[in-house]
């Protein structure tokens, strides 16, 4: 009847009431990270960055390296909870005319957003005719013979209780660490976590990382992982910026419920960046008010993507982002979020 519908379309509107209200409170409160907090975490992250560079130049100084810089959620104001990690991006320079890229949809291994690297010429500029054709395995330069080469490097031959007695922190490499990160204590109860991210910049300006994908570890030894963070980041800023939105404090909530429920940990960022980019096609009103509307949208969303075992990049569609999680991960958390979809909130329980 019209009042029974009046009245439910009443408690609709007062359920959302509340979740927004609540999203606005656990953002507050749970979500960002106080300011100081921030800046004492990137002068460690600098304090070690400059440590490595001078080591590297002493030790190494032919080894061809670009710059090596800090990166990563604490750089774009989109870390949550606590500022407790940071990327040290090492850039390797590889010679143009030696190595060339292979989309990965152009392998056997078909996998669209990796790609191979592979030495060309060898007949006129043999073996070790390039500094990296150390990490050579098979004719392609192997990712995890780069990582290795830092990781003895970082972990075996750095002094780091002795500079971290300097600047009174306690350094210590993290082992194992499937990538190579170190351990920063910066205060009694604050760590700082430093990923090293060797990566190579293409010629078309294509970003490739030294980051493993997850599964049939060898078979996909060899591939680099393209990096979408930086586009994707900066248009996800863009579009806020332009409509005065809520897009990327909708992002951070969802990066917190992720991190506080250990069925969500296998969604990243930029998987939950992406949904919102996709949305943002469809969707016009980003306003503050629309924060709980556009969350729940996002869990939509999300449902929506793990039923169909693909989530697009927005940047480039022929990537699917769920392309690393097993079935049964995707089920698992697909099962997780449906039901969530009747009561958020107990998602965001701290
Ligand atoms: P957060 O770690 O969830 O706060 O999100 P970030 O946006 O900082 O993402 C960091 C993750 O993205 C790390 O696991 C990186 O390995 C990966 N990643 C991929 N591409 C990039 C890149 O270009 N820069 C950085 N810093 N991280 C990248």
């Amino acid at each position: 009847s019209a009042s029974s519908a009046t009245q439910s379309d009443m408690l609709r509107a007062r359920m959302r009431l509340s979740l927004q209200e609540h999203l606005w409170e656990f953002y507050q409160n749970n979500v960002n990270i106080p300011p100081e907090e921030q800046t004492v975490a990137r002068r460690a992250a600098l304090d070690i960055c400059a440590e490595v560079r001078v080591f590297l130049h002493a030790k190494l100084p032919d080894m061809p390296l670009r710059e090596m810089y800090l990166s990563g959620s604490l750089y774009d104001d989109l870390q949550v909870v606590r500022a407790d990690h940071v990327q040290l991006m090492v850039p390797l320079i590889l010679e143009k005319n030696l190595w060339s890229s292979i989309p990965g949809e152009e392998t056997i291994m078909n996998v669209p957003g990796f790609w191979l690297v592979r030495r060309e010429n060898l007949e006129y500029f043999p073996r070790n005719s390039s500094y990296w054709d150390r990490c050579m395995v098979g004719g392609y330069l192997s990712p995890k013979s780069v990582l290795e080469v830092f990781d003895k490097l970082v972990a075996g031959s750095i002094n780091w209780p002795a500079i971290g007695s300097v600047l009174d922190y306690v350094i210590r490499p993290v082992v194992p660490s499937e990538t190579l990160t170190l351990e920063v204590q910066y205060e009694t109860d604050r760590k700082l976590y430093v990923d090293f991210l060797p990566l190579l910049v293409m010629e078309d300006g294509t970003l490739l990382i030294a980051k493993p994908h997850r599964l049939a570890a060898e078979r996909h030894e060899n591939l680099w992982r393209q990096s979408f963070r930086v586009a994707e980041t900066a248009r996800l800023r863009a579009l806020d910026q332009e409509d005065g939105g809520c897009r990327s404090a909708c992002l951070k909530v969802a990066k917190t419920m992720c991190k506080l429920n250990p069925a969500l940990h296998q969604l990243n960022s930029s998987q939950l960046t992406n949904i919102i980019l996709l949305l943002s096609e469809k969707e016009g009103d980003w306003t503050q008010e629309a924060l709980a509307d556009r969350f729940l949208q996002l869990l939509r969303a999300l449902v929506g993507h793990l039923e169909a075992g693909r989530l697009p990049c927005a940047l480039s569609p022929k990537v699917n982002l769920f392309c690393e999680l097993t079935e049964q991960e995707v089920d698992q958390l697909g099962y997780t979020l449906y039901c969530a979809l009747s009561d958020p909130q107990e998602l965001l329980r701290t």
